[in-house]
């Protein structure tokens, strides 16, 4: 079926701003109600196939998978001792990435700095300019949120607790699990609810050992809960299932759509109901409002290619640009009738900013597996997830909120593990030796949503498009700081429990935004003096407008985000074509 092109003379039923997780999930469900939709996408349509290459070798690329040396991706060195904008002094560099660009495979996914330059405290920011946007390249970790999460105030007395229930979104985690499909072992933990599971990749050796150590400590590892179908999805005739290749281990996504992503998972059926018309290249600068009602009428976007300005028009807008970039957008919309910006009457966009914090962790060696024959570890799309123990049934005394550690270990392409020095064939011998041996993880832990972390607009630096820039008010406080030395002791205390020879613990802690997992700065909640959205993602200043990714988070939990960002977006949305049709909105 032809795709139905832009048509600039029609009112849409629905405007969707971004294609990644939350605008791939708004374009499916509200289509799947039979709604007019059009979505706009910044990005263009890459040739996804011929980017990700998962099935080329190393030595079939011209730089063994890195980029070419004309290009620059930012080090963890230059985060912290350069203020952004990053573009400076780097001119030498033909293209200057994020640290996610160091590889071939994602060298047109992520944006490249200078045309998208921020100003502010330090900040790793991941964007990924594209259909699909991060989805394509994302690390697949799919994790449910739980009460612990979602009622942290009422346990812990800081920030806000949701205005949803985990028994409000657990129906939307078992659609989101069934349609995209996940891999994963059930364990019964009120903090980790389990999913619907496909069939689970399989545990090695070392990690095997650790889990049953840490059984004896009341901790619970299990198997990586991978965005993956295993088995295949007899419903999406676009993806096909993990024939564990092991190139979810590079930089770069899955090109057999194994790896749930926005684009195969999501737009592609959803173009195929003939109901979603989708724009790429489109820039949305601005959501328009109609100044006799308030509503929002539309949006004004550039062509990215050409310049061109453009008006279209809706009667629901929904911003799922991504955290900070949908937040951004109700910065610029500034009007007479909304002069701190759109949907903001309390204040709070741009504030309670949150997201994980990155780097504590360890690297040990299993002596016991020194010199045993190779295994196939890394046909695998992930190693393990050792789930929160903090703060659970005890309240620790240094820090509120917890921890958890992602982690694998065995034989992979690139040998893990580099504490052998050395030359020649004795060298390659002591490689081939220990390698199956290593075992490794890192922490991710919650930062506390605090109104002091916020964005704004910076009045000065734009983009390449003219588009006004954020400008980042950021910093991770006492709470993580203390959290993180927690962080550092414990991975090492578990790897000797566990036998394990230490090789190296990392107490560094990397820069703001490394966890790729940026969230808040419009949050829902129940008092519009307080939140900027109500439960259903919807803003409590103009009732036509929805907010549908992470922007809406009203903490950060320490599980990765995905899986809730789609979860509440398929909820939402369900809301929305229902309150569209009795002729709310
Ligand atoms: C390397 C990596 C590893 C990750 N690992 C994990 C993981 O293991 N687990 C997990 O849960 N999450 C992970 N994430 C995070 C995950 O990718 C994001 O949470 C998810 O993609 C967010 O979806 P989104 O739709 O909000 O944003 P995105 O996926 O970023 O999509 C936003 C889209 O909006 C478009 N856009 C932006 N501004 C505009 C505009 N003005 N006009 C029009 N379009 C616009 C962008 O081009 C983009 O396509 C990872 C991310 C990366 C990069
Ligand atoms: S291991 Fe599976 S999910 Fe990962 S790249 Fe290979 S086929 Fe895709």
């Amino acid at each position: 079926m032809a795709e139905p092109q832009l048509d600039l003379s029609k009112t849409y039923d629905a405007i969707v701003v971004g294609s990644g997780a939350a605008g791939g999930m708004a374009a499916h469900v509200l289509t799947s109600h039979g709604m007019q939709v059009l979505l706009l996408e910044a990005g263009k349509k890459l040739p996804i196939e011929q980017e990700l290459r998962s099935m080329e070798w190393p030595y079939d690329n011209a730089h063994r998978g890195y980029f070419a040396p004309e290009s620059h991706s930012l080090t963890f060195n230059e985060y912290t001792i350069r203020n952004p904008p990053y573009g400076a002094g780097f001119e030498k560099a033909k293209h200057l990435h994020c640290y996610v660009g160091s590889s071939d495979y994602v060298k047109n996914i992520v944006v490249d700095e200078r045309e998208h330059p921020f100003t502010g405290t330090n900040y790793a920011w991941v964007r990924a300019r594209c259909l699909g946007g991060k989805t394509n390249i994302w690390g697949r970790l799919a994790l449910r949120l739980s009460d612990y999460d979602f009622k942290a105030k009422s346990r812990d007395g800081f920030g806000e607790d949701w205005p949803i229930s985990y028994g409000d979104i657990a129906p939307y985690y078992d659609k989101v699990d069934l349609y995209l499909g996940i891999m994963g072992v059930k364990e019964n933990l009120p903090h980790l609810p389990d999913g619907i599971f496909q069939r689970p990749q399989k545990l090695n050796c070392a990690e095997v050992t650790l889990k049953q150590s840490l059984q004896k400590m009341g901790r619970v590892l299990t198997q990586y809960r991978a965005g993956v179908t295993s088995e295949g999805l007899k419903h999406n005739k676009y993806r096909s299932r993990c024939y564990g290749r092991g190139a979810c281990e590079r930089k770069g996504g899955c090109d057999i759509h194994a790896a749930f992503d926005s684009p195969t998972g999501l737009i592609h059926p959803a173009l195929d109901t003939g109901s979603l018309t989708l724009r790429t290249n489109a820039v949305v600068r601005e959501v328009t409002v109609d100044p006799e009602t308030g509503k929002a009428s539309g949006v004004q976007f550039i062509d990215s290619q050409t310049m061109k300005d453009y008006a279209v028009h809706a009667k629901v807008v929904v911003l799922a640009a991504s955290t900070l970039e949908s937040t951004r957008l109700l910065l610029l919309s500034k009007s007479r009738l909304y002069p701190k910006g759109l949907a903001n009457s309390s204040g709070h966009v741009g504030h309670n900013f949150c997201e994980h914090l990155m780097g504590p962790g360890v690297t040990g060696r299993a002596k016991d597996l020194v010199a045993k024959p190779s295994t196939l570890d890394d046909g695998r799309p992930g190693g393990f997830y050792l789930t929160r123990f903090r703060n659970l049934s005890e309240k620790h005394p240094k820090f509120i909120r917890g921890y958890g550690f992602e982690g694998g270990s065995g034989c992979g392409m690139f040998p893990h593990g580099t504490d052998v020095h050395g030359f020649g064939a004795s060298f390659k011998e002591e490689v081939r030796k220990n390698q199956g041996a290593y075992i490794s993880m890192g922490a991710f832990g919650e930062v506390l949503a605090r109104y002091e972390n916020y964005v704004d607009l910076d009045p000065v630096v734009r983009d390449k498009w003219g588009i006004p820039s954020l400008r980042f008010h950021y910093k991770f406080g006492d709470n993580e700081h203390r959290m993180a030395e927690d962080m550092k002791e414990t991975s090492q205390e578990m790897f000797e429990a566990a036998g394990f020879e230490i090789v190296r613990v990392n107490s560094r802690v990397l820069t703001e935004g490394w966890s790729i997992h940026e969230l808040g700065t419009a949050r829902m909640g129940t008092d519009p003096k307080t939140s900027v959205l109500n439960q259903f993602q919807q803003s409590h200043d103009v009732k036509n407008l929805f907010v549908v990714d992470g922007s809406a988070f009203v903490s950060a939990s320490c599980q990765n985000p995905t899986w809730t960002i789609m979860s509440l977006c398929w909820r939402s949305c369900d809301y929305l074509a229902d309150e569209f049709r009795k002729g709310n909105l």
